[in-house]
C-alpha cells in the first residue's frame, strides 16, 4: 500500500511531470529519463534510478511515490486465467483478469476503469454492485502495471515476446461514463517510449454511451467494441436501462461515424446470447441487418451465469447455429469460450466487495443521466 500523504507520479503525463519536476527546481529534459524509468523500466524505486541525478532521487523520494495498487487477493484458475482483486487508497477494490491465448504466446489483460457500475444490465454481476466511485488514471494504469509485475513483464518487451499482448477495457464499469481518466491512461499506456500498447491492441468496450463515442476515436484512435446484446430496442430497453437514454438508431449511427473503420479495423459487436429472448435465427438476421453497412465482426457470449441472475444460458447447439449463419453470410462470429469461470473471472462475472448505500446510487444515476424507473438489483450475496 501507499504512503498516502506522498504523491503518486503514476497517471502523470508529460506536462504533468514536466510541471512537478519544474517546481522542485529541476530542467525539463528529466522528464524524458523519469518516464523511461517509470514506464519502460517500471521501476518503483527513485533510488535505483540512477541517471536522474542525486539531487533529483532524493527530492522525489521525499515527496512522491511510483505506486501500485495493493494486490488484495490473487487466484489462478486451471485454464490459466488470472484474476487480482486490487485496493487503492481508500479502500475500494476492483477485479482485473488476465486472459492468456490458449494457442498462442500472449494474452489479453480486461482492467476496470470504475469500481462497481451505475448502469443496471440485467444480465451482469458488476451490474448489481452500487457504484462507488471512478477510477483516477494512476488506478487505471496501475491495474496494467500491477499485471506487469505480477507477470515478471519488465522492462517493457517488444511485441513478438509480451505475455500482456492486449489491452481490453472489459472489466467493471462503464469506460465511457469515466471517459477522461480513460483517456489519460490510455494514452500514457500507448506512449513509444514507455508502455508502448499500440492502440490497434487496445479495444474499449461500451453499453452505448452514443455521445462519447465519436471522442474516443478522435482522441485515441483504439478500437471499439460495443455491448449490443439485443436487436430490437424493446428488447434491449428491458435489459440495458441505457437503450432508453441512447436508442438503437443512435448507437448504430455513431458505429457508423466511427473514425478510421475499414475491412482491416471492424467494430467489434458483443452479442450475449440468453436463451430464449435473442437466440434465434430470426435475431441473427436482424442482427445483420442492423450493422449492414458498418465493419462489423461479432464476439458471441454465451451468458455466464452468476448466483441469482434471472436468466438461463442456450443450448451450444442453438449458439453453434447462430454463429454458422453468421459465417456463412460473411462475418467472423466466433462463439466466446468463458475462461476462469472456477473464479468468476468470465466476462460480467467481474464484482468487488466494495458497495455504497442506494441512496449514492440514485444519484450517481442522475449523474449520468440515466432515467429509470426504480428496481431492486439482482442481489448475489
Ligand atoms: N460496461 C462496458 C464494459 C464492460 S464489458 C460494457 O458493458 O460494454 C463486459 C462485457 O461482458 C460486456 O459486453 C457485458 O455485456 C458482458 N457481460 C455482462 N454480464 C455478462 C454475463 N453474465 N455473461 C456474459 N457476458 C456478460
Ligand atoms: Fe455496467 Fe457494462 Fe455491466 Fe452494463 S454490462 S452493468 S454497462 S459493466
Amino acid at each position: 500500500m501507499s504512503d498516502r500523504t506522498a504523491k503518486d507520479v503514476i497517471g502523470l503525463d508529460r506536462d504533468d511531470l514536466a510541471a512537478l519536476l519544474a517546481k522542485i527546481g529541476e530542467k525539463p529534459f528529466r522528464v524524458k529519463q523519469l518516464w523511461h524509468w517509470l514506464y519502460h523500466q517500471g521501476a518503483t524505486d527513485f533510488s535505483l534510478m540512477t541517471s536522474l541525478g542525486k539531487n533529483l532521487r532524493q527530492s522525489l523520494q521525499g515527496g512522491f511515490i511510483a505506486g501500485r495498487p495493493e494486490i488484495a487477493r490473487d487466484q489462478q484458475s486451471v485454464d490459466g486465467t488470472r484474476k487480482w482483486l486490487l485496493g487503492f487508497d481508500d479502500g475500494n477494490e476492483a477485479e482485473t483478469v488476465y486472459i492468456p491465448d490458449m494457442d498462442e504466446e500472449g494474452g489479453a489483460l480486461c482492467v476496470s476503469t470504475q469500481v462497481g457500475c451505475t448502469l443496471t444490465c440485467r444480465f451482469c454481476h458488476t451490474g448489481t454492485q452500487l457504484l462507488v466511485r471512478n477510477l483516477e488514471p494512476h488506478e487505471i494504469l496501475g491495474q496494467f502495471m500491477a499485471a506487469r509485475d505480477a507477470l515478471g513483464e519488465w522492462p517493457t518487451p517488444t511485441d513478438a515476446t509480451r505475455k500482456i499482448s492486449n489491452v481490453v477495457v472489459m472489466g467493471m464499469g462503464e469506460p465511457l461514463f469515466n471517459y477522461d481518466a480513460l483517456k489519460k491512461a490510455l494514452l500514457i499506456l500507448m506512449d513509444n517510449e514507455g508502455l508502448a500498447m499500440s492502440r490497434r491492441r487496445i479495444t474499449v468496450s461500451t453499453s452505448g454511451v452514443v455521445p462519447m463515442i465519436p471522442k474516443l476515436g478522435e482522441e485515441t484512435g483504439v478500437n471499439l467494441a460495443i455491448s449490443l446484446h439485443a436487436v430490437t430496442d424493446d428488447l434491449r430497453d428491458r435489459i440495458m436501462p441505457i437503450n432508453k437514454k441512447y436508442p438503437l438508431a443512435q448507437l448504430m449511427n455513431a458505429c457508423r461515424n466511427y473514425p478510421g473503420l475499414s475491412n482491416a479495423r471492424r467494430i467489434t459487436f458483443e452479442y450475449l446470447m440468453l436463451k430464449g429472448l435473442n437466440d434465434s435465427l430470426a435475431d441473427a438476421k436482424e442482427l445483420l441487418r442492423l450493422v449492414k453497412d458498418i465493419p462489423a465482426k461479432f464476439n458471441l457470449i454465451p451468458f455466464n451465469p452468476w448466483p441469482g441472475a434471472p436468466f438461463e444460458t442456450p443450448s451450444l447447439d442453438s449458439v453453434k447455429r447462430f454463429s454458422d449463419y453468421l459465417f456463412e453470410q460473411g462475418y467472423s462470429a466466433p462463439i466466446r469460450r468463458p475462461r476462469g469461470q472456477d473464479i468468476l473471472a468470465a466476462c460480467g462475472q467481474l464484482r468487488s466487495e466494495s458497495v455504497r448505500e442506494r441512496q449514492s446510487l440514485a444519484k450517481a444515476r442522475r449523474e449520468a443521466g440515466i432515467l429509470e424507473e426504480p428496481h431492486a438489483p439482482a442481489s448475489s450475496d
